[in-house]
């Protein structure tokens, strides 16, 4: 049997940054990657955005080309999902029936998309959107389609929900909750990007249950509500979270659930192996403490870095500030912390002009800021964040002070 110094289960973000930064801080054992999809590591983002839309060839999307990793020897493994964990034996069986040995193993298997469970959910025309090969599939139909069902008003869906519209496809979003991006953001956040979609188009409906996807011959034909009303589509999208892909892990006695349960260093509970990004249910400081998984590439990336420090014996705690973005038309937000458990929430600007922040207190205290067209805000405000300052709820919602001006007079 083969046996490499580390190996990194999962071929994505989490994975590649964590082999990049292995080799940066000067790691010179041999390292494999082990990833379930055929391509090198390549960037999720673009896949509801530009790759959708057809503005990004998929050679745009890789993290870093082929010559990059064969120059600091980093071996892959593609198509080849890992099946089991021998925590004690510090081995993994591939589902090709190979085992490889390891010293250290770094576990990035992200999450797969959660289907829907109704009757229909895995009819033809029903799509996921995680991978290259899902958005390669929606690609392939939309010559066919003239309406899109987008089920989940989160991120990916109503990024997906733009460019199809864009597309020209008549669309309509539906969402559980009572608005749009309830998990994630304020209100005012959510009511701005529900009015956006309805002025480009979009049927956007909040509150609504679905009971089945209709079906011809196995394909679909759109979605029936339990309300009785039937939604005509060629497509429908489901866009309503992940479940993290850590069975093997969990099978081999690892603690967790909803994910991999990690403690600061990014450690799991079975010796030498490390899990990170999308999968790594952590203790978050900017959370309050409370133990969350982190859906973005900062997460995956400093989480990467935080474990590649560790294994170098530089072991520091993992303290990132989150941040994240989403683009939607010709709007751009970018977010910095998490709102997590606020109790208030100031208006910075007028969402009318369409380019305002809010900003998320908890006891007094700058927890995040949601950006929309406000480079500015985010920039500045991000020290705000970063050191929980408490500044006067006023000044904050005062656009002619500039954050930036606020995070030094305040810790001045
Ligand atoms: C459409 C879309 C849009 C997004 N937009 C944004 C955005 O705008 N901003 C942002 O910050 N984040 C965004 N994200 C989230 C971001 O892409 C993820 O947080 C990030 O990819 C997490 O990295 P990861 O390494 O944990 O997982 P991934 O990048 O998903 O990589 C995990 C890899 O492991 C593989 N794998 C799973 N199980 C196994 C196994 N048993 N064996 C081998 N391989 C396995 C998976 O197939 C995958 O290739 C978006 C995600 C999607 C899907």
């Amino acid at each position: 049997m083969e046996r490499v110094d580390v190996a990194i289960v999962g071929a994505g973000h989490g994975g590649a940054q964590a082999a990049i930064a292995l080799r940066q801080h000067g790691f010179t054992g041999s390292i494999t990657i082990i990833g379930d999809e055929p391509e090198i590591p390549y960037e999720r983002p673009p896949l509801s955005k530009d790759y959708l839309a057809g503005d990004k060839p998929f050679d745009r999307l890789l993290i870093r080309p082929a010559a990059f990793w064969s120059e600091r020897n980093v071996r892959f493994l593609t198509g080849q999902p890992v099946v089991a964990v021998d925590a004690a034996g510090h081995q993994v069986a591939i589902a090709d029936g190979q085992m490889l040995g390891y010293g250290t193993m770094i576990w990035a298997t992200g999450g797969a998309p959660r289907r829907l469970s109704c009757a229909g959910h895995d009819a033809a025309g029903v799509h996921g959107v995680r991978s290259r090969a899902d958005v390669d599939r929606i690609i392939a139909e939309l010559p066919g389609v003239e309406r899109v069902v987008v089920v989940g008003g989160g991120y990916i869906g109503l990024e997906a929900a733009a460019v199809l519209t864009k597309l020209g496809k008549h669309v309509t979003v539906l969402e559980a909750q009572n608005r749009v991006l309830a998990r994630v953001a304020g209100e005012p956040l959510s009511r701005f990007y529900e009015a956006e979609h309805r002025a480009h188009g979009v049927d956007v409906r909040v509150s609504v249950s679905i009971d089945y996807i209709t079906t011809d011959n196995d394909r679909t034909t759109g979605v029936m509500l339990v309300d009785g009303t039937h939604l005509p589509a060629e497509m429908v999208i489901v866009g309503i979270g992940i479940i993290p892909a850590v069975a093997p892990l969990i099978a081999a006695g690892a603690q967790g659930g909803n994910g991999v349960a990690v403690d600061a260093q990014c450690r799991t509970s079975l010796p030498d192996i490390f899990a990170i990004g999308d999968c790594a249910a952590h203790v978050n400081a900017f959370a309050d403490g409370a133990t969350i998984r982190l859906e973005s590439v900062q997460n995956a990336n400093d989480q990467a870095s935080t474990v590649a420090r560790a294994i170098m014996g530089q072991a520091e705690p993992y303290h990132a500030v989150p941040w994240f973005w989403s683009n939607q038309y010709d709007l751009k937000l970018q977010t910095v912390g998490l709102s997590i458990g606020y109790d208030q929430l100031v208006m910075r600007g007028d969402p009318a002009a369409r380019s305002f922040s809010l900003v998320y207190l908890r006891r007094g205290r700058v927890i995040a800021l949601d950006c929309v067209n406000a480079v500015k805000d985010y920039v500045g405000g991000r020290a705000l964040v970063v050191q929980g300052m408490v500044i006067d709820p006023a000044a904050l919602g005062d656009v002619e002070t500039p954050l930036k001006t606020l995070a030094l007079e305040y810790a001045g």
